[in-house]
């Protein structure tokens, strides 16, 4: 007997995969965690029904994530990422020999733990007593609201806009960050599906053009997630994100990412232009 394991999406649409074992199962006090080996993806983690990452495409999205803004700030010495239990852009953020503190602030510490057992070539910076690496188990929207002018690049690698994730996605949330910026600082968050989150990107694209003066749009392929394309968006204060030359800055071993990626990435589609006009 086969077991199969489907993430309803949207509310017509799932997305199912044939489940060799069951690894984990906890529920924390935010939400339900699970760990499981699929056929499809290999092991991935799941919070409250929701793919979350896997071993077989997650070095996309994480080095989408870390190397895409790390790279349009010329010098990221303080790093700040907020939530991304699963350790896997922490990573990526700490192969830049410009980063001296990668500072990470997840709400879960149960979904540390399972990553740190289950899923231990992602969460490997989490392992091994990287001094780069600041794990604070704590609620980062808290955590914005008393930081000043301390960080040159904030990633905000959060879970959906529901359950402990729905504050990363409000204005106060974007004009704390701004806040914690330095004055050249800029920051990411990943911001769903082009295809079926469209209201809240319209709304998340106004808030953050608000308060930044400039706002950028960038996608990637990302399997495990709806529709397959997924964008994330960046507001930064100074520098501009499609206007950089990564050419002959550090070398970092990637399978996605690369100097024409860092581009490319910025070309959208005319229907994810009209999205954020
Ligand atoms: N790559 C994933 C995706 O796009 O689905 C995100 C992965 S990472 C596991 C998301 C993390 O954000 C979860 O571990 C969750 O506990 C954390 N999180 C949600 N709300 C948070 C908050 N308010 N403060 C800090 N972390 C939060």
């Amino acid at each position: 007997m086969h077991l199969w394991c489907t993430e309803k999406q949207t509310h017509s649409l799932g997305l199912t995969t044939r489940i060799k074992e069951t690894l984990y199962t906890g529920t924390s006090e935010f939400q339900n965690i699970a760990v499981v080996d699929s056929m499809q993806f290999g092991r991935m983690l799941i919070l409250d029904g929701v793919f979350q990452t896997s071993v077989f495409d997650e070095f996309v999205y994480h080095e989408m994530i870390a190397h895409v803004p790390l790279y349009i700030h010329p010098n990221p010495r303080n790093v700040l990422i907020i939530g991304g239990g699963d350790g896997g852009t922490v990573r990526e953020v700490v192969k830049h020999d410009s980063v001296e503190i990668a500072e990470m602030v997840e709400i879960d510490g149960m979904v540390v733990e399972a990553c740190q057992k289950y899923l231990p070539e992602i969460s490997i910076a989490l392992n091994e007593n990287n001094p780069k690496v600041r794990l604070k188990i704590g609620d980062g929207i808290q955590h914005m609201k008393e930081a000043e002018k301390k960080y040159d690049v904030i990633i905000v690698d959060c879970s959906d806009p529901i359950g402990p994730g729905e504050g990363l996605f409000t204005h106060d949330f974007y004009k704390d960050v701004s806040r914690a910026l330095k004055d050249d600082g800029l920051f990411v968050q990943q911001t769903e599906s082009p295809y079926y989150h469209q209201e809240l990107i319209r709304r998340l694209t106004k808030d953050i053009s608000s308060l930044f003066p400039i706002t950028k749009m960038y996608l990637a392929n990302i399997p495990l997630y709806p529709g397959g394309l997924h964008c994330f968006t960046i507001g930064s204060k100074q520098y501009y994100p499609d206007k950089v030359d990564i050419k002959g800055r550090q070398k970092i071993t990637t399978r996605y990412h690369n100097a024409e990626i860092q581009k490319s990435c910025f070309v959208l589609p005319n229907f994810v232009q009209d999205l954020i006009k």
